[in-house]
């Protein structure tokens, strides 16, 4: 028997509840590696999932968690066996499939990457899907090559914000951190931030075709109209590392100017179905170039008990950096 988080849903009146439980390992999922979790993380779609669905899962009773680090306890695939450090992300576990609020999962062992030296179990789980896709953003903007303006960080108290922050400012790039919550100043400015924008600043919808240009580069977690005012202030050919929509799904005001007459470039990051050999190359920058001093004061540490409440303040945008939940 393990702890788990349940998720059942009441068929008559279609509400979900989420409770630790005590489970049996024959429920366990199909999959041929056996994992001895350690630690999980929130992200905004585990609020979705732990709470109403969103529509992403499938099937009740449900084991939410869209990440998770640990130790294989048993294995049908030659690329794993017990004792190796493992991280997941992504592939649609903790929707689709059961997921790392629990203190065992069972995955496909093509969805597994082994745990890079200089990174233990706890601190990928302070880095979570929300600091692994921060750095598939910074990799994508390397790439295309960063201007010389400062790089600006939209949603920068948030998960993904923060990690790309103290990746960006520990490459000694200057950063700019967009937060609608000025009372995080200091700990931006901890992680490395040298301004920090107001959201507001950022939120008006105008018809302007351009504006100034302002920035070498973007890493964008929030969409909506700051998207779209963004867009008009980078510099010529510059781009925009496009991760989430936490101010709404649309580009609202956004013209075709920036990308016409100013190259810009917006690059779309996804980290649910990275291949296997970019996912390696990003967890070997995070264990390179993230500053781990930097990144514990991001966490704020839980336990599987607190997840229902966690779960539900992600959503209303509370949660401040990485929350590292120890599921045993
Ligand atoms: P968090 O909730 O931790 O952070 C989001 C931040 O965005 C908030 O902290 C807040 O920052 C800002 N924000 C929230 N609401 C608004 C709003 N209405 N207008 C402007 N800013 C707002 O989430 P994560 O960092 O974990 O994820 C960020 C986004 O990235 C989500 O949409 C998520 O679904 C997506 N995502 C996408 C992935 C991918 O593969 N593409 C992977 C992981 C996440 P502040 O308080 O500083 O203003």
């Amino acid at each position: 028997m393990f702890n788990a988080l349940v998720v059942e849903k009441d068929e008559e009146s279609g509400k979900t509840s989420a409770s630790v439980q005590q489970i049996g390992e024959d429920r366990l999922p199909e999959g041929e590696v056996t994992v001895a979790v350690e630690y999980s993380t929130v992200n905004y779609k585990d609020g979705l999932c732990i709470g109403p669905g969103g529509g992403l899962v499938r099937k009740y009773p449900h084991v939410p968690g869209i990440d998770f680090a640990g130790t294989v306890e048993a294995s049908d695939d030659d690329r794993y066996k017990p004792g190796d450090k493992v991280v997941l992300t992504g592939w649609r576990v903790g929707e689709a499939h059961w997921g790392g609020y629990a203190q065992k999962a069972r995955v496909k062992a093509d969805w597994l990457v082994p745990l890079p030296d200089g990174l233990d179990t706890r601190q990928a789980m302070a880095v979570g899907t929300a600091g692994f896709t921060a750095m598939l953003a910074v990799m994508a903007l390397e790439d295309h090559g960063l201007k010389s303006g400062p790089v600006l960080v939209t949603g920068a108290a948030g998960g993904v914000g923060s990690v790309a922050t103290a990746i960006l400012a520990g490459l000694g790039h200057e950063v700019a951190a967009v937060t609608g919550r000025p009372e995080q100043e200091n700990y931006l400015r901890g992680l490395g931030a040298s301004e920090i924008v107001a959201r507001e600043e950022l939120t008006e919808v105008t018809r302007k075709p351009l504006e100034s240009e302002r920035w070498g580069g973007c890493v964008d977690a929030v969409a909506g109209a700051m998207l779209g005012r963004v867009l008009k202030q980078m510099e010529y050919g510059a781009s925009v590392a496009a991760i989430g929509l936490a101010g709404g799904p649309a580009i609202e005001g956004a013209l075709i100017t920036p990308f016409i007459l100013r190259g810009v470039n917006l690059l779309g990051i996804d980290s649910v179905m990275q291949p296997y050999d970019s996912r390696v190359r990003a967890w070997g920058r995070i264990a390179e170039d993230l500053p781990m001093e930097k990144l514990e004061t991001m966490v704020q540490p839980a336990t599987l008990s607190d997840l229902p409440q966690l779960g539900a303040d992600i959503l209303k945008g509370r949660v401040k950096g990485r929350v590292v939940v120890d599921v045993n």
